[in-house]
């Protein structure tokens, strides 16, 4: 794998809007979900850049007075989530550097696979790095001195780098938005009083009355200007599309459109499938809030069993100074979910949710609802088990703490102490989206890696594969 930052992330940039600061500030606040460690606005009037940065949540890194003090009317912003071990301010985005050609600003949701080779190569020319994430190789291979301009950088920047991009770039004079020819990540093009929005999802452009126009394409690259939008392709060999299903699944909001599809909608149709697949006798069904919600839905549409909300999260946990009292077991849990014993006691239940990563949850989830009198526990994931990490962007553990590659469902099934265990299949989870199934990533379910990376092999060969 390759050995850089994992960064799942979101991404907005507006130009040519007199309150683009506040608008940043709005977007960011609607993509929240894609990046909870630290995040960032850059933003320039065309003279000069002004920036603000912070670790935490937007609310705690903004207010009124830094938006004061960003002026201009074009902006990027990006949120960030990261493995822990790299969780600095220095990494926490969008990267504003002073090059040869001036001020440039980069904001990056997404992994580059080639990231080791191309910084090595870089630093043998003499490249010093402020950070360790990969968004800032692009800043290097942009400042060749080969290139004449920044639209000359960006695209042969582009046309090295491997893996998963949805990128916006802020010069002086351009809003930049790249999406890497897989496809990888969403990246939407949306207008809001006559300027031009980009974001990673459009649950951000409806946060600001900004009017979605278009998903940007795989491989595209939008340079926006004073003079308009121009539009390039990157050039490839490989462009097979890789649209990550995984963020239908479970990381892109539900209200948001990606990949040309309503992610609550998806998420019904996959809770429908799940129902077809694993059907069961029980009195109620209960999503795990909230990420279990919309496939609770289909799973009792289709079941005909009612939905009930027996979990209740409290969604105010966030970075909390609350510490475990002694003898409190499970405490992680119980601080963010509540079990609901009236609607529970007694009951033969089946709980919806979106995936299991580690098991860790799930395991105490069910000890609970035993505990708050449920009769029988039925789980019923929306997706198929997790094998395999993910090379391109989404924070999974090693391979080794995937729950699924340790043990078979009948293990997990009696790990959990629950009365069944129930994974959508991967056709039924295709069969629940668009476009045609080889449009799509499944990495992490069938290990099969659209896009090559070094050491695949090794990493194959030594899990057995
Ligand atoms: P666990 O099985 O205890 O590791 O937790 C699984 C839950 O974490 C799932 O139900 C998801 O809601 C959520 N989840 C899935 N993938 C991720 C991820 N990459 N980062 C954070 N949470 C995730």
């Amino acid at each position: 794998m390759p050995d850089e930052v994992k960064d799942k992330c979101g991404v907005f940039g507006i130009f040519g809007h007199k309150e683009a600061p506040y608008l940043t500030y709005l977007g960011l606040y609607a993509l929240q979900h894609r990046g909870e460690e630290s995040c960032g606005i850059v933003v320039t009037d065309g003279k000069k850049m002004s920036s603000h940065r912070g670790m935490g949540h937007v609310q705690d890194v903004f207010d009124g007075n830094h938006l004061e003090y960003l002026v201009g009317d074009r902006a990027i912003g990006h949120v960030r989530y990261s493995t822990t071990g790299s969780s600095n301010i220095k990494n926490a985005q969008p990267i504003l550097v002073d090059y040869s050609r001036g001020e440039i600003a980069i904001g990056h949701n997404g992994n580059i696979v080639n990231a080791d080779i191309l910084r090595s190569e870089l630093e043998a020319y003499g490249a010093i790095f402020q950070t360790t994430t990969d968004s800032e190789i692009i800043i290097h291979l942009m400042a060749k001195p080969a290139l004449r301009n920044v639209e000359e950088g960006v695209m042969d920047a582009l046309s090295r780098v491997e893996g998963a991009y949805s990128l916006v770039f802020l010069t002086h004079n351009y809003l930049i938005a790249a999406r890497d020819p897989h496809g990888f990540r969403p990246l939407w093009l949306g207008k809001k009083d006559g300027a031009h929005v980009i974001a990673s999802e459009t649950c951000a452009f409806d946060m600001m009355d900004a009017e979605a126009v278009r998903e940007i394409e795989p491989g595209e690259v939008l340079f926006i200007s004073a003079k308009g939008v121009k539009s390039h392709k990157i050039q490839t060999a490989n462009s097979r599309l890789a649209h990550c299903i995984f963020e239908h699944v479970y990381f892109a909001r539900p209200d948001s459109k990606i990949f040309g599809e309503t992610v609550h909608l998806v998420r019904e149709r996959l809770g429908r499938q799940l129902a077809k697949e694993h059907p069961i006798d029980a009195d109620i069904v209960i999503p795990v809030p909230d990420s279990g919600n919309s496939a609770a839905l289909g799973f009792s549409q289709e079941s005909g069993i009612p939905l009930e909300y027996g979990i209740i999260r409290n969604h105010y946990v966030g970075r909390t100074f609350i510490q475990p009292s002694q003898g409190m077991r499970d405490f992680k849990v119980r601080v963010k979910f509540n079990f609901i014993k009236e609607v529970l006691k007694g009951k033969r239940i089946v709980v919806v949710d979106d995936s299991i990563v580690r098991g860790t949850t799930s395991k105490i989830r069910v000890k609970s609802l035993r505990q708050a009198g449920a009769k029988e526990v039925h789980l019923r994931i929306s997706c198929p088990p997790h094998k395999f990490p993910c090379a391109y962007g989404i924070d999974f553990p090693t391979r080794e703490e995937l729950i699924a590659n340790k043990y078979s469902t009948e293990e997990i099934k009696k790990y959990f102490e629950c009365d069944s265990v129930g994974y959508l299949s991967l056709e039924g989870m295709l069969k629940s989206v668009s476009f045609p199934k080889e449009n799509y990533c499944t990495a992490c379910w069938t290990g099969k890696y659209p896009v090559p990376f070094e050491g695949i092999d090794k990493f194959h060969a030594e899990k057995g594969q």
